[in-house]
């Protein structure tokens, strides 16, 4: 099969760079290892009456490219359930309270809490979201884990909980896990930890009809009404570089073009045979960039009743496995669905467990949250991304300590005639669709600019 240019992955990233390319009048191949598209997005019906988004499933101020993606596709916008009071749960209490700050603990635990999220904000703004290893003090903050500044500057232990919590919601990982300098370039790169952590002006604002993955099946339908082959269960094995050729064998074939671009997540992008190999520096990036860890739950239920007693439905806290919890109903139902996130750590742990054991780990979390109600669901359903072979996990890769300043100039330099896309070469929303996207525009972009 011949093309110009082939696009190995059918997520978001890789969907973008075809539909830019093929509207540039290019011919493009589009390879995905699975037998669907939409990568982290998965969107499963359950029958007429209910649809969840399992993976990927909320917009927010500043993603222009999904709003634009979603407005050409007819698709409907509904923001989340915010309406109500929010739950903070620690230290055994459950406190309400409105907004993105819980104003009601100790003006000590406030006040630390108020600082420590200031205090990450200005250091984030001076994070340069292009080079992040060229921060001023990149080395140093690079250095440390965000746990170990936690450990440092948080005294209120009320203020290090909540503050754990908002991290391991953004980043699927145990504060000491993380480096510093990433949590910083990624919190600049989607707009500062207010934005990446609230639901009102925030990246989790706004929900799209019908799920993610159905906005990944109209681009990719309205790419294959344009005769662009997009071949599904075609798990790349090697990509060989020879002349000014490359050739892409698959489980099922091989396919040749002038250029590739290449949208798999890091840690599956090192277990592919590049020929010439890919530079040391990215090759090692791929290998230590790990995945983030997430759990995703869902209990449904015969009516939203949390609003009833005047909660929104969104919490935050210790009611352990469970950290964060949302109004996932869309607004069509009659239902109510509770969502949460297991993450980091605790996901690997429950990860082993049965579905019925979650479930009751689950809904009695949702109890501590919303009260007894919430332990008879109607229906419970979860999924665990560590065990998608085509992901490994969730929601992006997470740098630890020492890699960002040591390999992080590699990430999108072009190996030959192979470009990177993926959310994790994204500088804007990096781990978000909205990267995903901007990074396969930028690789499609560089490829015309090169030439074939
Ligand atoms: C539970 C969960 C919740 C999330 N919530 C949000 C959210 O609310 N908002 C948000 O913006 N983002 C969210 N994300 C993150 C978002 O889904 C991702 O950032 C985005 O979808 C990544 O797109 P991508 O194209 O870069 O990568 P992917 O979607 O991972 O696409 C890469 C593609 O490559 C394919 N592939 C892998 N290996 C091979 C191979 N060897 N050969 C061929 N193909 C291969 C994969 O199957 C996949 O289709 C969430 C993710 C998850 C899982």
């Amino acid at each position: 099969m011949d093309a110009e240019i082939i696009v190995l992955g059918a997520g978001f990233a890789g969907l973008s760079a075809a539909d830019a390319l093929t509207r540039a009048g290019r011919k493009v191949l589009l390879l995905e290892a699975r037998d669907r598209v939409g990568g982290r997005t998965l969107t499963e019906h359950y029958g007429d009456d209910l649809w969840l988004d399992l993976g990927g499933q909320w917009l927010g101020v500043g993603q222009t490219q999904m709003y634009a993606l979603a407005a050409r596709f007819g698709k409907t916008i509904w923001p989340m359930h915010v309406a109500g009071r929010n739950v903070l749960h620690v230290n055994e209490r459950r406190r309400t309270y409105r907004g993105l700050i819980p104003w009601r603990v100790s003006p000590w635990a406030l006040a630390n809490i108020s600082w420590g999220f200031l205090r990450l904000e200005q250091m984030a703004r001076r994070v340069p979201v292009e080079a992040p290893w060229q921060a001023a003090n990149a080395a140093v903050l690079d250095a440390q884990s965000v746990g170990d500044w936690m450990r440092r500057n948080l005294h209120s232990r009320v203020a290090f909980d909540v503050l754990r919590v908002a991290v391991e919601s953004v980043f699927a990982t145990h504060p000491d896990d993380i480096s510093l300098l990433h949590a910083l370039f990624y919190m600049h790169s989607g707009g500062g930890l207010a934005s990446l952590t609230s639901s009102r002006n925030g990246a989790q604002q706004d929900r799209v009809s019908g799920g993610l993955q159905g906005l990944a099946g109209a681009l990719a339908a309205g790419l294959q009404e344009q005769d662009v082959p997009v071949l599904l269960d075609q798990p790349v094995l090697s990509v060989v570089q020879s002349g000014n050729r490359v050739k892409v064998h698959t489980a099922r074939g091989v396919y040749e073009a002038a250029r590739v671009i290449s949208t798999l997540p890091p840690v599956l992008a090192a277990q592919v045979d590049f020929r010439p190999g890919q530079p040391a520096a990215r090759e090692q990036w791929c290998q230590e960039l790990a995945p983030g860890r997430v759990i995703k739950c869902f209990a449904v239920y015969d009516r939203p009743f949390w609003r009833e007693e005047g909660l929104s439905g969104s919490a935050v806290g210790d009611a352990p496995p469970m950290h964060v919890a949302f109004d996932a109903t869309p607004p069509d139902t009659e239902q109510g669905i509770l969502m949460g996130f297991i993450e980091g750590r605790a996901a690997e742990q429950w990860a082993l467990a049965s579905v019925e054991e979650r479930q009751q780990v689950v809904t009695a979390a949702f109890a501590r949250f919303f009260g007894p109600r919430a332990r008879q669901p109607r229906r419970y359903l979860d999924h665990v991304w560590a065990n998608e072979t085509w992901s490994r996990g969730c929601y992006a890769g997470v740098a630890p300590p020492g890699l960002l300043s040591r390999l992080g100039a590699s990430v999108r330099t072009p190996h030959g005639r192979v470009h990177w896309a993926g959310t994790e070469t994204a500088s804007h929303w990096n781990g978000y669709m909205e990267g995903a996207v901007r990074s396969g525009l930028r690789a499609a972009e560089e490829v015309m600019q090169a030439g074939i």
